[in-house]
């Protein structure tokens, strides 16, 4: 195995949970943890109601911030919803962009995640773009298909530089939130093709440095053979992000995993 080009990267998506209680003694035990889980990279991602509370939270420390989602215009009469630069003005520095609860909840298509991943990018936010097969699109064998399609409708359009501040996210829609995850032979299987794709549009410097995160029913119980495989260099994490034992477990367990590559 050749070995991860950087330490791990961890975020953490609260989805809709927490008031500001909750999220900001959530987000201060994260922070206390940094200095221990470094180099891990640590992205919370809370509501957008709790953004400015955990920001102030997490000033000072090694932990960044995240917003769920964004719109693709910068300001105007889109009552609801929150700009690029709205979010760095809340101190954000990612944007989760084109989650599978947003596609199938809210109407997003391949082609508003690339808008939004757009308007990300030009807000100075590295958005966090979510792609990932249904389970019927698994099992019809058609899973590198559904990725080509939403890398290619969504992102075709981005230059090199706009795709090395990228963090993709391969999140198998029949393992988020269902206590069934992917095994490490599948993600990492997905997770090649990806990087792959990228090596095709990009060259291999573009993909040998993107970041990868896997998603779907992490606990720090499955962390670390799944980051064992070369090309999962972290996850994006619902569930088990929501109690700090949880999250902390799953930078702790592929920290663990990543050191026995040195
Ligand atoms: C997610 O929300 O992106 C996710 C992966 O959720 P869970 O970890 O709960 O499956």
């Amino acid at each position: 195995m050749a070995g991860h080009a950087r330490g791990p990267f961890v975020a953490g998506n609260w989805k809709m949970n927490l008031t500001l209680a909750g999220a900001v003694d959530l987000a201060r035990k994260v922070a206390a943890a940094g200095p221990e889980l470094r180099p891990c990279d640590l992205l919370l991602i809370p509501p957008f109601t709790s953004l400015g509370a955990v920001g102030a939270a997490l000033a000072g420390s090694d932990v960044a911030l995240g917003a769920q989602d964004l719109f693709w215009e910068d300001a105007g009469a889109f009552t609801g919803e929150v700009s690029g630069p709205m979010l760095r003005d809340a101190g954000c520095a990612y944007v989760l962009v084109g989650h599978s609860e947003r596609r199938l909840h809210f109407g997003e298509t391949d082609e508003t995640v690339g808008r939004r991943a757009r308007a990300a990018l030009k807000a100075g936010l590295r958005p966090v773009v979510c792609v990932g097969e249904v389970l019927e699109e698994r099992e019809g064998g058609r899973t590198m298909a559904r990725i080509d399609d939403q890398i290619a409708r969504g992102l075709g359009a981005l230059s090199r530089d706009e795709i090395e501040r990228l963090v993709w996210a391969y999140e198998p829609v029949w393992a988020i939130g269902t206590g069934r995850t992917a095994s490490p032979a599948q993600a990492g299987e997905v997770h090649a093709h990806i990087r792959r794709r990228i090596e095709e549009g990009y060259g291999k410097a573009t993909a040998s440095c993107a970041i990868i995160l896997y998603g779907g029913s992490v606990k720090p119980a499955n962390s670390y053979p799944l980051f064992k495989e070369e090309n999962i260099d972290g996850f994006l994490v619902g569930g088990a992000s929501l109690e700090a034992e949880g999250f902390i477990g799953i930078a702790r367990e592929a920290l663990r995993a990543y050191r026995e590559e040195k």
